[in-house]
């Protein structure tokens, strides 16, 4: 049986990465510290036999006995307030964690896959963003430390794929939501649809001009499964390219939620992109992916999931 190791596994998209992988017939090994991650999302994945957990930080090395296939290392804050309450652990999961887990894809011959970032395009000075854009990143600023330590993380992977010609994969994420992000994580769709469940005006930040592009996470998953099959070493970009204002997302918000009190904007984080969208033309052309779940119907799923989710256990204040 194959057997997949994912870093980061109890996390929002490790959780999903999990559970696509022992649906591909996987062994899975989630290996996690719970920093920012939630038992409650891997819980229902432990009936199975052939899933396992390890509560331990990849900071740290790591020795594991059995034959490894894969691993796909998504441990890492990854929420703009995470990462700035977390710098310096956001900057050794993205280096120490990064070279600990390549190191265990060289011992047992295994694939390597690292969760990257839009964010290693910063401030983009090229619109939409290419996978050759080199990016417009303030290493010194506040974000410095996430962003850093992916591109540092990225200069890693290809540094053992061409050194000791491990066989190696680079995802460029792109704002990604859906079920399982944690309600107060800080990120604009938790936020926004807490708030406007809960009846709290929405939290646009500036004055809300600024553009992302929203993927949904079944989208995400079933790209990375494919760059995984395939055989591309160069980084790739897997997001959603309809792009829109915080504004106009805050407005979608409300509109299906039916909820929310009117909008208070606060100041504009420091180096916040000013705009943000994935060329995916690569991904088409290698992985014949595109997203195919519309914003609507991936908000309805996730506002479903907040709605069971705050019946249960109320958000925390
Ligand atoms: P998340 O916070 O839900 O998941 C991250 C997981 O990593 C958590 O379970 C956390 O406990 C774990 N972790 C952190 N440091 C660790 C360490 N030292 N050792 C072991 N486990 C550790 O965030 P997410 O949104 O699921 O992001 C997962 C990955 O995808 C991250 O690497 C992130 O940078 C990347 N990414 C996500 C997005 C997005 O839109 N969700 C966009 C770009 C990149
Ligand atoms: N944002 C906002 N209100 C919030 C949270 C975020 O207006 O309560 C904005 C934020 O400034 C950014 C966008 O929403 O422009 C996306 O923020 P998020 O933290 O989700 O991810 P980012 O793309 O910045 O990593």
């Amino acid at each position: 049986m194959t057997t997949s190791l994912v870093t980061g596994g109890a996390g929002f998209l490790g959780s999903h990465l999990c559970e696509r992988l022992l649906a591909e017939g996987h062994a899975v090994i989630c290996v996690d510290n719970l920093i920012t991650g939630n038992p409650a999302n891997i819980e229902p994945l432990t009936a199975d036999q052939r899933f396992s957990f390890i509560e331990h930080d990849v900071t740290v090395p790591l020795h594991l006995d059995e034959a490894i296939d894969n691993i796909l290392h998504f441990a890492s804050p990854a929420s703009p307030i995470d990462y700035l309450e977390l710098p310096i652990q956001t900057l050794k999961v993205g280096s120490l964690g990064t070279h600990n887990t390549l190191g265990i894809a060289k011992a047992k011959g295994a694939r390597y896959l690292l969760a990257s970032t839009s964010e290693v395009y910063g401030d983009p000075l090229v619109h939409p963003q290419p996978e050759s854009y080199w990016g417009n990143v303030n290493p010194v600023g506040p974000r410095g430390v996430y962003d850093e330590a992916k591109r540092f993380a990225e200069a890693m992977v290809m540094a053992y794929h061409r050194t000791h010609g491990l066989d190696t994969r680079i995802v460029r994420i792109f704002n990604t939501y859906g079920p399982r992000m944690r309600p107060r994580d800080g990120r604009v769709v938790p936020t926004f649809i807490q708030q406007a469940l809960d009846g709290e005006a929405l939290t646009v930040y500036g004055d809300g001009s600024q553009t992302r592009s929203f993927c949904y996470v079944d989208d995400l998953v079933e790209g990375i499964w494919r760059l995984l099959m395939s055989d591309t070493n160069d980084p790739v970009n897997v997001g959603n390219p309809h792009e829109m204002t915080v504004l106009q997302f805050a407005e979608a918000v409300l509109e299906l939620t039916g909820g929310g009190g009117p909008i208070h904007h606060k100041p504009l984080p420091v180096d916040d992109p000013k705009i943000r969208q994935p060329d995916i033309n690569l991904a088409r052309a290698l992985l014949g992916w595109e997203p195919q779940v519309p914003l609507r119907a991936g908000l309805e799923r996730t506002i479903a999931y907040f709605r069971e989710l705050f019946a249960a256990v109320p958000p925390a204040e």
